[in-house]
């Protein structure tokens, strides 16, 4: 029997693997498997980006490429960047994104951002329901993952 612990309580003590959801993380347990990069070394302009320059750019791509795109932005306040959602709505995926019979979800990093709980437990809500998932890092710009996936070339 395995004595690793449940997906899960890793995400939840921010543990980087690569969870069943194949395509889902870009990144393995040790922070390389699955890089662009064997080293495991970043470009210095994907550490750079932000996550919101990552954002606009998937926008940009994903609206040229026919997909409708939503995006609820959040807003500056006391406690720092905020999105206002109600129920349980938090930890809402970055975009949400339709074309033809598609739906993907994407929470979007930045290159050293992690997943929070809440954010995993909705990409699997969307998951269950049937849409694809990704989280995606300014890597996966850089690299062509994003458009090739946004345009079908990936299986998914
Ligand atoms: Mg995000």
């Amino acid at each position: 029997m395995s004595k690793r612990a449940p997906e899960h309580a890793r995400f939840a003590r921010g543990e980087r693997h690569a969870p069943k959801h194949g395509a889902m993380l870009a990144e393995g347990e040790q922070g390389r498997t699955g890089h662009p990069d064997a080293s495991g070394a970043r470009s210095a302009q994907d550490a750079a980006m932000s996550e919101r320059e990552l954002q606009d750019a998937v926008i940009d791509c994903a609206q040229r490429l026919g997909w409708r795109c939503a995006h609820f932005r959040p807003a500056r306040t006391k406690d720092g960047w905020r999105t206002a959602v109600s129920a349980d709505g938090k930890g809402f995926p970055d975009l949400v994104m339709f074309r033809g019979g598609r739906q993907i979800a994407a929470e979007l990093k930045r290159e050293d951002g992690k997943l929070t709980l809440e954010q995993l437990e909705w990409l699997i809500a969307f998951e269950t329901a049937g849409a694809e998932i990704r989280v995606w890092f300014p890597h996966d710009l850089s690299s062509g993952e994003i458009e090739r996936v946004l345009r079908g070339e990936e299986p998914t």
